[in-house]
This record gives C-alpha cells, sequence and structure tokens, in this order.
C-alpha cells in the first residue's frame, strides 16, 4: 500500500506532521490524514496529496460502477 521510500522520524499517523523523502523529492511538513469513501467505507491515511489521489480514485470507480450498472440495464 505505501510506496514511498522513507518516512523521516514519525510514523503515518494522523494528525503527524513528517517528511517524506521519495522520487520526486522531498515533502517537508505534510500533515498525516484520514480520509474514508463515503461510498464503500475504505479508508486512508497518510499524506494529503496521495488521500486526493484515494478520493478521486474512489470518486471514478464508484461513477464507473454506476455507468455500468446503468448501461448493463441493473445486470
Ligand atoms: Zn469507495
Amino acid at each position: 500500500m505505501w510506496d514511498e521510500d522513507e518516512l523521516d522520524q514519525a510514523p503515518i499517523e494522523e494528525g503527524n506532521i513528517v517528511d517524506i523523502i521519495s522520487h520526486d523529492g522531498i515533502k517537508k511538513g505534510s500533515e498525516i490524514v484520514r480520509v474514508h469513501c463515503f461510498v464503500c467505507g475504505e479508508s486512508f491515511v497518510g499524506p494529503k496529496d496521495r488521500a486526493g489521489i484515494f478520493i478521486k480514485g474512489h470518486t471514478e470507480f464508484h461513477l464507473w460502477e454506476i455507468t455500468l450498472h446503468e448501461t448493463l440495464g441493473g445486470l
């Protein structure tokens, strides 16, 4: 689940402020947040940018499910 290379100091827990070293660079002062999907209840704990990807991903997925359901006529 977690694909960042290194976490400096603090663990991944909600409310912590951490520096994250990855291939893209160093993110300093990233706040760890908890988000959850209102549709399926899955949750994510991590930095805000990843939380945004989680929310965006679930939104796209669940909209796809609705579209598929409507396309197939309720199968
Ligand atoms: Zn979901």
